[in-house]
């Protein structure tokens, strides 16, 4: 198919037949204008967690745990000392001893030995079992060791359990230490290792899809005519979506034309999880997103919300063997594209994830802003930081939501709410950073 045929940056991208389509979800169409918030809410209810996978250790790096991990046993399993020195009973200090003949050498790695005389001591290394009868360690700089009698220095302070990390005390067998929905970074993978856990439940990668559409787009590489551009959304949304681990995708470009859109579309629902489409799916002539996604029997939730930039946001899903697919059809203008993407659809792909959202970020006004029109504004803005610790946000002239080169300066954007129209200067705000 002319649509199809791989451009030298695209990825491959397997074909299928025509899948089995649901009965059609017109009744559902919902044409009215929704909120920001509703259409928030509207994806989150629909979205389900993909399914889990048990994968090895080695591969589970910034996955997310679907299984609650405990700890074998204790940790520390033993008393362990946290010095290189002498191991001795603290009871011979009270009673004002200070030199202990060495009796043995307790080695990291080495079962547990025992001190049998309560007045002499066993040299102890770093990570070693405490001898059992020991209850305090003496660093070897605290120490003179002269014909295997180790002398403690004068005015060295010392207690009972000194240099000693007792069994348990950072947790005890069977403790909950990492649950469902945590992200596995190096931290978790560590605590992973060490309860043995070579395998780990896990979400699955979702499979993205990445379709652009338009005559007038050009491949990079390409010389554009007069009246052509060179595509930029598709590798803006899938570096985005990469810088955030999510990196499962295949891209390509559809021309504006109705039989190739719905071929294209029906062929790749089964296969993805999410499909992003940029462009196409407002109301002009040749967007003919909307009517293809229709044929091909994906169930809208919505198309417009009352925003900008971005009003016309077309989302849906599609069922097919007990799977659910989600479609989010994104404005190709590139400001709008990139902004819904990280408004929606980056959190979208958290929560199919099972990842819990992510902690709202907030940054004040830099200036006094006016907004008059009764829709919810995605500003991007450039941050700084002040020695108070507070975050501060200026608001970016530009141009029109065509205008990306200006949006190259800023690090995210604020979103001012659809009830107020004047925004003082200091007032805080959601900020959504570009990288996460
Ligand atoms: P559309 O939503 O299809 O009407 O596109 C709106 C504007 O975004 C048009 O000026 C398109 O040329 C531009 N546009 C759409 N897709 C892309 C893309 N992949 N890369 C760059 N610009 C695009
Ligand atoms: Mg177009």
């Amino acid at each position: 198919m002319k649509h199809a045929s791989p451009q030298p940056f695209e990825k491959a991208f397997p074909q299928t037949n025509h899948p089995d389509l649901p009965p059609s979800a017109a009744s559902l169409i919902n044409n009215r204008v929704i909120t920001v918030e509703e259409a928030e809410q509207l994806i989150a209810d629909s979205l389900e967690t993909l399914p889990s996978e048990t994968v090895s250790i080695e591969d589970a790096l910034g996955r997310v745990l679907r299984e609650t991990l405990r700890a074998d046993r204790n940790a520390p399993p033993f008393n362990r000392s946290t010095f290189d020195g002498i191991a001795l009973s603290y009871a011979a200090i009270e009673q004002g001893r200070s030199a202990f003949p060495i009796t043995g050498t307790a080695f990291a790695g080495s079962p547990r030995l025992s001190l049998d005389d309560s007045n002499a001591c066993v040299e102890i290394m770093t990570g070693a079992p405490l001898p059992d009868q020991a209850d305090c360690v003496v660093k070897v700089e605290d120490l003179d060791i002269v014909d295997g009698t180790a002398r403690i220095r004068e005015g060295t302070p010392l207690d009972r359990g000194h240099g000693v990390h007792p069994e348990a005390s950072d947790c005890q067998a069977g403790q909950v230490l990492l649950e469902p929905g945590c992200q596995l970074t190096a931290k978790e993978l560590s605590i992973a290792a060490s309860i043995g856990k070579a395998e780990l439940l896990v979400s699955q990668i979702p499979r993205i899809s990445i379709f652009t559409t338009g005559d007038e787009l050009v491949p990079i590489a390409a010389q554009p005519l007069p009246h052509q551009i060179r595509r930029s959304n598709d590798l803006a949304l899938d570096s985005a979506l990469a810088s955030t681990g999510y990196v499962q995708t295949r891209r390509f470009h559809i021309l504006d034309d109705l039989k190739e859109t719905e071929s294209v579309i029906a062929s790749i629902l089964e296969q993805s999880d999410i499909i992003i489409l940029a462009g196409g799916i407002s109301k002009g002539k040749r967007d003919f997103l909307p009517e293809a996604l229709e044929t091909a029997g994906v169930s809208k939730s919505f198309q417009w919300v009352a925003q900008r930039p971005g009003k016309p946001l077309w989302f849906g899903d599609y069922t097919i063997n007990d799977r659910k697919s989600y479609v989010f059809a994104l404005p190709g203008n590139p400001v709008s594209c990139f902004t819904c993407l990280h408004r929606y659809v980056l959190p979208a792909l958290d929560q199919l994830c099972g990842l819990p959202a992510r902690a709202p970020q907030y940054a004040k006004l830099k200036s006094e802003f006016q907004f008059k029109p009764p829709i919810t504004l995605f500003i991007p803005v450039l941050i700084e930081y002040d020695a108070n610790g507070q975050t501060w946000a200026e608001p970016l002239p530009f141009n029109t939501s065509g205008d990306y080169i200006s949006v190259a300066r800023t690090q995210g954007f604020i979103e001012l709410p659809q009830n107020e129209t004047q925004f003082v200067s200091g007032s805080a705000h959601r900020f959504r950073p570009w990288q996460t």
